[in-house]
């Protein structure tokens, strides 16, 4: 029998802090391994920090978010939200699975292009559509979500000159019982602007009316909203019904599921208290079947859900610099992932484990970063086994808004590699160096030579 390892004693101050219904306490088995890969193996060969994407998780999410809608409605289409992540191994990881793409810059419409979408299956959303982006998407038959009136007049210009009916639908905004409202994009239904713009384009003929959207918030904590707005996105479609004979091909509800993250101050993890798929599926269902939208009209059922679809596929391993005491005495732990890379630890309570075995003794503890900046914390109290210098940890639920949120500051991008269901490993984005920076760098010749 191995020699169990010292530890040395130490005294535990009480911190003020909410615990959870089992205590502080949420570790007690080391994660040394990601579907099958050691961690310490990833490390080796890919240096540390590194972000690791499990293909299984994201296919598993993919196919039970799938079934919660396909079983309750019968015409369901996914589009994947690039901006959540827009790594193309993981866009067409959901591409391979059925999605098409949602994108909201001519950036992200060109990459989904480059992955081989169909230019009929993106959609183009936002604010932000120049006229030459629009001039592509409307050639390209792609399926424009207008944001606002200057972008309808636009349209309506360049499908005059190129005799091409532009593919539309419009972004609606409304009152789901969530505050503070967004209605920053598109059209608002209470006060009759989305009516008025879908009269223009009718009356226009000179596009096609194809859809509805709405995107009503993010990390939504309560699936009600949701049959609220599709209850309302359905009345406008009844109206264009009644009014036109048209019938529109979809309804887009968009994207903001909670995923299973907690955020910082809940009271209890995320996975006990968000919505789980099912009670999405059924507010929305039930709105738009219990409508009075023609059965033998009734639209596809689009979703852009982002957040809920890749957060659990993503990990980011670390390693532990150094420990010391705070003024207060309270235990501080640096490691060598910063705020930089972690993006999401500004509102997420983002679950540590360690990467090796440790002993069952836990203090409170104070994560930090490796950024010279004071806001470099990525926790404040977690309870943590005690981790020395040179010790691996791994951080779950990354997937969602790092790998595009991140920024290149002090320290450079690591590498991003994925785990494939056969447990194989293939880097999906190298690690930068220093001509990542350097090669876009110029210096004026005066700037050159310098003598100290
Ligand atoms: C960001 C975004 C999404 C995805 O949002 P999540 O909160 O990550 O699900 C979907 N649709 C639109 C229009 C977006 O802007």
């Amino acid at each position: 029998m191995q020699k169990k390892k010292y530890e040395r004693p130490s005294i535990k101050k009480i911190e003020s802090d909410m615990p959870n219904k089992f205590g502080m306490r949420s570790e007690y088995q080391p994660m040394t391994h990601i579907d099958g890969v050691a961690v310490k193996d990833i490390i080796k060969n890919y240096g540390s920090p590194v972000f690791v994407i499990s293909e299984k998780t994201i296919r598993k999410t993919f196919k039970d978010a799938m079934r919660a809608f396909t079983t309750r409605y019968p015409k369901v289409q996914y589009a994947w939200s690039y901006k959540t992540n827009y790594l193309s191994a993981v866009c067409n990881v959901f591409h391979q699975e059925g999605s098409w793409a949602e994108v909201v810059s001519r950036f992200e419409y060109d990459k989904a292009i480059g992955n081989g979408v169909p230019a009929n299956k993106i959609i183009f959303n936002g604010p932000d559509k120049t006229r030459k982006d629009l001039e592509k998407a409307i050639k390209n038959q792609s399926l424009i979500h207008i944001d606002h009136l200057d972008e309808y007049y636009t349209i309506l210009e360049i499908a005059e000159m190129t005799n091409i009916r532009p593919q539309v639908a419009i972004r609606v905004n409304m009152d789901t019982g969530i505050y503070p409202m967004w209605d920053r994009f598109g059209f608002n239904y209470e006060n009759g602007q989305a009516w008025d713009a879908l009269n223009k384009i009718m009356m226009s003929k000179k596009m096609d009316l194809v859809g509805l959207h709405c995107h009503i918030g993010t990390y939504m904590m309560t699936a009600e909203p949701y049959g609220v707005a599709a209850a309302k996105l359905a009345d406008l479609a009844v109206g264009l019904q009644q009014k036109y004979n048209h019938y529109i091909k979809y309804i887009d509800m968009g994207g903001g599921f909670a995923s299973k993250n907690t955020l910082k101050g809940a009271f209890l993890p995320g996975s006990d208290t968000n919505p789980s798929f099912d009670d999405y599926a059924e507010k929305i269902t039930s709105a738009i079947i219990n409508s009075n939208i023609s059965p033998e009209h009734i639209p596809f059922l689009f979703l852009e859900s982002g957040r809920a679809m890749i957060d659990d596929a993503g990990y980011l391993i670390g390693t532990v610099i150094a420990n010391k005491r705070s003024s207060t005495g309270k235990r501080t732990t640096i490691l060598n992932i910063g705020v930089n890379i972690l993006f999401t630890s500004f509102w997420y309570q983002h679950k540590i484990t360690p990467a090796q075995e440790f002993t069952h003794h836990t203090e409170n503890t104070m994560i930090y970063g490796p950024l010279c900046m004071n806001i470099d914390v990525i926790r404040e109290n977690v309870e943590l086994p005690l981790l020395n210098a040179g010790d691996n940890v791994v951080i779950h639920q990354v997937g969602a808004y790092n790998m595009t949120q991140w920024m290149q500051f002090i320290t450079l991008r690591p590498y991003v590699v994925m785990v494939s269901e056969k447990a194989e490993i293939s880097v999906i984005r190298k690690g930068e160096t220093m001509s990542s920076i350097s090669d876009y760098e110029v210096i004026p010749q005066h700037l050159k030579d310098f003598k100290l």
